[in-house]
This record gives structure tokens, sequence and C-alpha cells, in this order.
């Protein structure tokens, strides 16, 4: 047996025995390290998210150490999206577009447990050592990477010359912030309406952040790329209200699917609407790369707490008492 965070009803987690799991062929068997919660655990924990069905052991940021075989011992990220190796878009690379794709912590057991078994072909090896918590950082580094490199595919000037926008101050808005710096754009400002984040997000000291609904409004079309990391009616009219003529959106949230969007001036002004999903496993890598190079700063908006107070981490997420971007969860005996 082993502990696991299960996710048995809306808003219900329960810290309780599982059977351990038992790797099958071409499958590894890993001691989780560290898992860090996403937004998307937080959006099947309100019950809103019908491919996650209870009763559910979520988590798919994960870093663990292999168990047997010849990578025993060897601490490894996990590559959560699997995808089907065969269809033209994973023969192209672009596997984050695969039909069959899915996600562990959806279909299938999580890594909010002291072990999860993934596939052999998932496993992602850093190319020198690296903490567990930080390693778990890898996947949503990865989504705001890939739409960053989705941008830069497109761009007809270097991403470091232009005005950009992040729309949200979570995770993935900070860590897009974080990546945008990292390759050198200086003019990178941070829209965020809870004040709590915005605070977080100010200490990284790499974007203007400021309140849309208080702070006055930058001029319409000053931005060359806005980033939405929230993806709701409010966030796409602001979207196609703040970037300029040829610009480029990136739609990355996935709060909502109502409108919002200002097709008619995005038309006018040949304005590129991106959107962006996941990440293929190159984009895993990178961001491992980045990660490992502290590329990424001190982190301090990342905070750590033991798998047996998770069901408390959720209700503090759930209740908007965390001022940390990132909670990352450890098997108790992994902690530390
Ligand atoms: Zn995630
Ligand atoms: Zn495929």
């Amino acid at each position: 047996m082993m502990k696991a965070l299960v996710y048995t009803d809306t808003q219900v987690m329960q810290y309780r025995d599982e059977p351990k799991p038992e790797p099958g062929p071409d499958e590894v068997l890993l001691k989780v390290a560290a898992t860090a919660i996403c937004g998307s655990d937080m959006h099947a924990y309100h019950g809103l998210d019908e491919r996650r069905v209870p009763p559910l052991i979520l988590g798919h940021e994960v870093s663990g150490y292999v168990v047997g075989g010849e990578l025993d011992g060897q601490l490894v990220v996990v590559n959560p999206l699997l995808t089907c190796g065969q269809c033209n878009h994973c023969l192209s690379g672009r596997t984050n577009l695969c039909a069959e794709r899915e996600l562990i912590g959806m279909y299938l057991a999580g890594a909010y447990a002291e072990y999860v078994v993934v596939k052999r072909a998932s496993l992602i090896i850093p190319k020198q050592p690296i903490e567990p918590w930080i390693a778990s950082l890898t996947e949503p580094t990865a989504t705001a990477l890939h739409a960053i490199a989705q941008i830069e595919r497109i761009s007809y000037r270097p991403i470091s010359e232009q005005r950009v926008l992040v729309i949200g101050g979570g995770a993935i808005g900070l860590l897009a912030a974080l990546v945008l710096s990292a390759k050198g754009c200086l003019d990178i400002a941070l829209a965020e309406t809870n004040a709590l984040r915005r605070a977080t997000v100010e200490q990284q000291n790499v974007a203007q952040v400021f309140d849309p609904l208080s702070d006055s409004a930058p001029a319409p079309g000053a931005y060359d790329i806005v980033l939405d990391c929230v993806g709701s009616g409010a966030t796409r009219r602001m979207a196609s209200e703040q970037v300029m003529a040829g610009g480029i959106v990136s739609h990355v949230g996935l709060q909502n699917a109502d409108e919002g969007l200002d097709t008619r001036r995005l038309t006018l002004q040949e304005v590129t609407f991106l959107g962006n999903y996941c990440y293929t496993k190159q984009d895993m890598q990178a961001s491992l790369d980045m990660l490992i190079d502290g590329r990424l700063g001190d982190l301090a908006w990342v905070e750590r707490r033991e798998l047996s107070s998770g069901i408390e981490a959720f209700s503090d997420l759930h209740h908007g008492r965390v001022a940390a971007a990132k909670i990352v969860l450890h098997p108790d005996a992994m902690f530390g």
C-alpha cells in the first residue's frame, strides 16, 4: 500500500491508503519526490472538469526517482502528456496536437502519492543535478515556453525588442514573464487583479505589474505581443484592445469559452491569434535546462508542503489564502 491524496468528490480530498501501482510492459515505477499543484487540478477539485472523474489521484507536474531497472535511483521529470507516437502530428514533432493525447492525473492515476507508474518514454533525465521541487516546475514552465516559442516562430522581430503584456499573474503568467525576461525581453507588463499575486510577481522584478481594474489602463494598441494566461471574456477583450497593429495574441488560459475577442479589430489590424496548448517533449527538455541553469530567478514564489497536508493546501488555494504562485507537495518522507 501507499499514501495518496485522492480527489473523491467536488471539493473533497482524502489522504488515505491506496494500492501501490504495478508497472506493466514499457512502464516504470517512480518513487515520487515532488508534485506541484496545477490550476487544472484546482479546476477538477471544483468539479468543473468532466475529464477528471472521482475517485482519482490528481497531479501531473512531477519529479521522482526510478525504482528498479537500469535507471534505478535516477531522478527524472515526467512528461505527463501521453501521445500515440504514430499520427502525423506526433511524427512531425507536434505531439501536443495528437488526437489520442492523454494526461496522467486525468484518466490515469496521477502523482499526489508516494508512487506513480509512468511510460518509460515519458521520462526526462536532467543533464545535471537539480532539486526535485525545482524539477517539478518543468511542466508549467514548458507551457509558458511553448507559447513563447510559437510566438517567436511567427514574429517579424526578435522577442527581446518587443513590448509584451502578460495577462494573469498565476504560475503560467509569472513563468511567461520569467521566460521572456530570460530571453532578454526588457519591456514586460503584467496585469493581475489579485493583490497577493501582484505582490508575489512584483518581487521577481521582471515586469511592470498593474491592476487592470483600478490602475489606469495602458493606451490601446500599446503591445506587440499579448499573452492571455487567464482566458476569460474580460481578458480576451483586454488582449484585443491592447495588442498593436500587426501584433500577436497568444491565448493560453482556459477559464471559459465566452466571447470577448474583438474579431473586427483583430482583422482590420491584421493581428495574429494563436491558441497555445501544452508543450512537446523538446519544450519540456528546454524548460528543465532553464531551471537547472537557474535562468528563472530565485523561485521564491514557490511554497513547499507535505503531501499529508494536501487537503489543506487545496482548501487554502480555493479560499485565495495562498500568496505563492505555486505549491509543491512532497510525500512526507521526501520533504526537506
Ligand atoms: Zn499543469
Ligand atoms: Zn499522435
